[in-house]
C-alpha cells in the first residue's frame, strides 16, 4: 500500500491561508525602500508586547539573542551562576556560557519535561543570580512555584518562551510572569518569521532601556530616533528587519487560531493512543495551558521492553511515511561542549533517560485527523 508522506511540520499549510496578505506587504516594503526598523518594526512590538501583557516588548534578530541580551540587561556575567535545565536546545545555556557566567544544570521533571522545581534550591549558592526556565515544548512550567523560589532568594527569572509563544500559567501568558520573557520566531515556532527573529517582553523601563541599547550597538538615540554615534555599553547588532516585523504583524493575528489548532490535534492524538500499552503521552499540569509546539511521547525503556527501543520504533515509524524526531537525543550536560564543567553520565539521569525515550511526532497548525489517524495507526502496528 501506498502511503502519504507526513512530515513533521509542514510551514506550507499556515502560509496558504495569508499568503496574499503576506506578498502584498512584503511587495509593499521592498518598493518603500525601508528595510530595517521603523513604524513596521515599533508596530510588531506595540501589537506583541500587548499580546503577552507586559508594558514593553524589544523585538531583536533571534530568540538566542533575546536570551543573551537578557542576561546582559541584567548584569549576569563572570563569576555567576545560572541554573537552566539540561533538557532543551543548546541556546538557552549557550548565551550563559557567552556572558562569561555558568551554567548550571538542575535535572527535570519526568512527566513535563520541565525542570524539577524541587532540585533548583539545592542548587542556589551565593553565586547565583538567575534561573532560565524553559517552558519546553509549549508546555508552561510552574510558575507560582518558581516565582516564590525566585523571590525567597532574590534571583531574576528569565523565561525561555522560544516553543511557547501563546501558552499561559494561571490565565497570564507565559513572558509575562518573570522579570524578562524571551522569545524565538524560528519559522517553526509558534509564532515564526520566514526568517529569523526574536523579542524580549518585560515590565522593567530599565531593563528594556538596556536593551535597546544593547541590540544596536550601545548606540544612543535622540528623540525622534535620531542617530548619535555615540555608545554607551558594548552591544551587538540584533536588529529584526521590517520585513519580518510585517510577516509577524500578520501572523500574530492567527497565532490564538493555530495555538488552537495544536491544541485540537493534542486531545486528538491523546483519544487516537490513549489505549496503546509500552507508550507514555504528554501530561498537562494544572494551571497550564500548553500551546504544543510539539507533541511528544515517551517509547518506555524497560527490560520487558528491550526489543523495542525508541530509535526502532522511529525507523518503523518512517518506513511507513511518518517522520517523527527527537528533541533533544544528548541533554546539554553530557554535550562535548560543557566537558569542563565536569557532569559525568548518571548525574542528571531523569534527562539522561528522557533522552532515550522521547519521540516528538508530527505536529502543526492544518495537520488533518486523517493524517493523525495514519500516525496512530502506523504506531499501533509498530509496537
Ligand atoms: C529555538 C529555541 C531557542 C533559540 O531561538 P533562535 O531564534 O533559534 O535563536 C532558544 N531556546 C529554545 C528552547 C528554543 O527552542
Amino acid at each position: 500500500m501506498r502511503v502519504n508522506t507526513i512530515p513533521p511540520v509542514d510551514l506550507t499549510r499556515q502560509y496558504q491561508v495569508i499568503s496574499r496578505e503576506v506578498e502584498g506587504k512584503v511587495l509593499e516594503i521592498l518598493r518603500s525602500g525601508k528595510y530595517i526598523g521603523g513604524a513596521t518594526v515599533t508596530e510588531f512590538e506595540t501589537q506583541f508586547a500587548q499580546y503577552i501583557g507586559r508594558n514593553y516588548c524589544v523585538a531583536g534578530n533571534s530568540g538566542t539573542d533575546a536570551l543573551y541580551m537578557a542576561l546582559r540587561a541584567l548584569d549576569i556575567g563572570e563569576g555567576d551562576e545560572v541554573i537552566t535545565t539540561p533538557f532543551t536546545f543548546i541556546a538557552t545555556s549557550e548565551v550563559i556560557v557567552r556572558v562569561g557566567a555558568k551554567p548550571v544544570f538542575v535535572d527535570i521533571d519526568p512527566d513535563t519535561f520541565n525542570l524539577d522545581l524541587a532540585k533548583i534550591p539545592p542548587a542556589i549558592t551565593e553565586k547565583t543570580k538567575a534561573i532560565i526556565p524553559v517552558h519546553l515544548f509549549g508546555q508552561p512550567i510552574d510558575m507560582t512555584k518558581l516565582m516564590a523560589i525566585a523571590n525567597k532568594h532574590n534571583l531574576y527569572i528569565i523565561e525561555d518562551c522560544a516553543q511557547a509563544t501563546g501558552a499561559t500559567w494561571n490565565n497570564q501568558k507565559v513572558g509575562s510572569i518573570g522579570h524578562v520573557g524571551c522569545f524565538s520566531f524560528f519559522p517553526t515556532k509558534n509564532l515564526g518569521a520566514c526568517g529569523d527573529g526574536g523579542a524580549l517582553t518585560t515590565n522593567d523601563p530599565t531593563i528594556a532601556k538596556k536593551i535597546k541599547l544593547l541590540r544596536e550597538h550601545g548606540l544612543v538615540r535622540e528623540p525622534g530616533a535620531k542617530v548619535t554615534y555615540r555608545h554607551e555599553i558594548t552591544g551587538l547588532n540584533s536588529r529584526l528587519d521590517s520585513i519580518q516585523a510585517a510577516i509577524l504583524n500578520i501572523k500574530l493575528k492567527y497565532l490564538d487560531i493555530w495555538n488552537n489548532q495544536r491544541q485540537e490535534a493534542a486531545s486528538n492524538y491523546q483519544q487516537l493512543l490513549e489505549n496503546v500499552t509500552k507508550i507514555q503521552l504528554p501530561s498537562a499540569v494544572a494551571g497550564g495551558v500548553s500551546v504544543w509546539n510539539q507533541y511528544t511521547i515517551r517509547v518506555k525503556n524497560t527490560s520487558q521492553n528491550e526489543e523495542l527501543t525508541r530509535d526502532t520504533v522511529r525507523q518503523k515509524l518512517q518506513q511507513q511515511g511518518v517522520i517523527s524526531m527527537v528533541y533533544y537525543p544528548l541533554p546539554l550536560h553530557l554535550q562535548a561542549v560543557y566537558q569542563d564543567l565536569n557532569y559525568q553520565p548518571g548525574s542528571l539521569p531523569i534527562a539522561e533517560q528522557a533522552a532515550m525515550e522521547v519521540l516528538s511526532l508530527p505536529m502543526f497548525p492544518g495537520i488533518t485527523l486523517e493524517e493523525q489517524q495514519q500516525i496512530a495507526y502506523g504506531l499501533k502496528d509498530c509496537l
